[in-house]
């Protein structure tokens, strides 16, 4: 999709510090983190968000969380994390290309800002 930020970077368009890459998902560094660990993670296609997910990308979302599962053991996040999608304006969501953050290393409070 053009004009998209992280299609750009799936793209190689915009140069990032990839984290993890498969086939379907891409995984790097947040460039505002919020936490000692904050680790973007991107299906490869375009969706702009939870909303436009489809019943056929269920297995790509279900990869993603296995996906983030693995970077959080490979961070040596033990004592837990926090997976966090932000869907649309109220949801704070200002990258309109379907993402998850995996933020850990500190302890976070509940409920969210
Ligand atoms: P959202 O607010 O949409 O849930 O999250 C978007 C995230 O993308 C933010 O945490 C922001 O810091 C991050 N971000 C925005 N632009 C870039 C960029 O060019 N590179 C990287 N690595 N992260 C970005
Ligand atoms: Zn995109």
């Amino acid at each position: 999709m053009e004009d998209c930020l992280f299609c750009k970077i799936v793209a190689n368009e915009i140069p990032t510090k990839k984290i993890y890459e498969d086939d379907k998902v891409l995984a790097f560094g947040d460039i505002n983190p919020q936490a000692p660990v904050h680790i973007l993670i991107i299906p490869k296609k375009h969706i702009a968000g939870l909303d436009d997910v489809r019943e056929e990308d269920c297995a790509l979302l279900g990869h993603i969380q296995l996906v983030a599962s693995k970077l959080a053991e490979d961070n040596k996040l033990f004592d837990g994390y926090r997976l966090v999608n932000n869907c649309g304006i109220d949801g704070g969501q200002t990258v309109i290309h379907l993402h998850y953050h995996l933020l850990g290393g500190r302890t976070f409070g509940w409920p969210p800002g």
